[in-house]
């Protein structure tokens, strides 16, 4: 039976990256639409899975020309211009493909005449949430950032009380709570810390209440009410910063754990902890910025590093995700598989977007970068 489309998976060229876009399981539902799948040699391996798995479910194998005569190329980072080589005019490439960051590569889609499709743009309204890479990474990266922050702490999170006499419980505190940060509280809650939390929106308060933390908020100068567009948060007044600043001042001298996931779309992470802040801590004190590959959220953090300052560590992987290769392959790909399923026109055989997100998420068509914001 003729494919009416062509999927190829590649394998992920990214130093530190061991994520692959599809598992045997989207495989065999991407086959079921109706799609064929080819998946470059080698691309599940670092998330243990295995080429004789994909063959198993229904994918071919290509040791080289992976996305010759694809219609749709998948990828977790946006893929090198090379690695489409062959594939179908106006070929769509999904990926989370850092537009910002990486605008060049943008450009040479652009100009190969491929559709780029950011995932990461995918707006935040309800029928996408199935297809929300950023919440789906970001979940399983909150989890991670307590656990291996919780490694390098030399005490434990519990109290605990032993004939030996009592270990008191740690107090862990976290700074922005999307969708990072409340899977984070939840992590360090299950692990017996004792946790507070603080984030600009208001609407946070309550999440945080009802996960069983307590809420460090500024009273005395307004945040955001409520939630801004998609849910995001902006840039605050300075006068909300400097009495963030000084809410954090008197609150993080006596944490032991602190876990910082602040973002701004588009734009650098807030800076929330200083050096001097850091001083304050106790030695053996532990912050994992969440936020490292953005700017950081911490003074001093350097990607991939434990760095000691005060006594302090600070660590932050610039992919945090990539630490559980298994189950944040697993999201993603569902996370593609849905967003393709969302779209499939069964009487092309093919997907068709719609415009809402269409134009949320499309970066290049007809030759040309065509995404609003990188208009501007
Ligand atoms: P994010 O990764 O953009 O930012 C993380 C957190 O940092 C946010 O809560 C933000 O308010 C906070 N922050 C920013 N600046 C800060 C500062 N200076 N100090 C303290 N905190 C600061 O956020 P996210 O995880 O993507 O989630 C944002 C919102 O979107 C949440 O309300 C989430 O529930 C919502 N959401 C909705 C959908 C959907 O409806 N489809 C999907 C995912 C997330």
């Amino acid at each position: 039976m003729a494919h009416s489309v062509t999927i190829a998976v590649l394998r992920e060229r990214a130093a530190g990256e061991t994520r692959v876009s599809a598992t045997p399981e989207t495989v065999k539902k991407l086959i079921t639409l109706g799609a064929g799948v080819t998946v470059e040699a080698g691309a599940g391996l670092a998330a243990s899975i295995g080429d004789a798995d994909y063959i198993a479910a229904g994918a071919r194998i290509a040791e080289t020309g992976v996305a010759q005569g694809a219609d749709i190329v998948f990828a977790v980072q946006g893929p090198d211009i090379a690695m489409l080589a062959g594939a179908n005019p106006g070929a769509w490439v999904v990926a989370g493909h850092d537009p910002f960051g990486q605008r060049d590569r943008v450009e040479a889609y652009a100009a190969a005449g491929f559709e780029a499709l950011a995932m990461e743009f995918m707006p935040r309204i309800t029928r996408a949430q199935s297809m929300d890479i950023l919440s789906s990474q970001a979940n399983l990266a909150g989890y991670k950032a307590v656990l291996i922050a919780a490694n390098l702490y030399g005490r434990a999170f519990p109290m605990m009380m032993t004939a030996a006499g009592t270990i008191s419980a740690a107090k862990a505190f976290v700074m922005g709570v999307g969708v990072a940060g409340l899977q984070a509280i939840a992590t360090a809650r299950r692990l017996g810390a004792q946790v507070s939390a603080t984030d600009v929106r208001s609407a946070t308060k309550e999440q945080i209440q009802s996960l069983g933390a307590k809420p460090i908020f500024v009273e005395n100068v307004a945040g955001i009410e409520g939630e801004g567009a998609g849910g995001y948060a902006t840039e605050m007044s300075p006068e909300y910063q400097k009495a963030q600043a000084e809410l954090v001042s008197s609150h993080i001298a006596r944490q032991d754990i602190v876990i910082t996931t602040a973002l701004i779309p588009g734009r650098p992470a807030p800076r929330l902890i200083s050096d001097a802040q850091i001083a304050t801590m106790k030695p053996g004190s532990v912050i994992y910025d969440l936020a490292v590959a953005q700017g950081g959220n911490v003074e001093g953090s350097v990607p991939d590093q434990v760095v000691e300052r005060h006594g302090v560590r600070i660590v932050g992987f610039a992919n945090t995700p990539a630490q559980l290769p298994a189950d944040a392959s697993a999201l993603y790909s569902r996370n593609l598989y849905n967003f393709l399923a969302a779209f499939w026109d069964k009487e092309h055989g093919r997907p068709v977007l719609d415009e809402e997100i269409g134009n949320a998420i499309r970066l290049t068509q007809g030759g040309k970068v065509v995404h609003e914001r990188l208009l501007v």
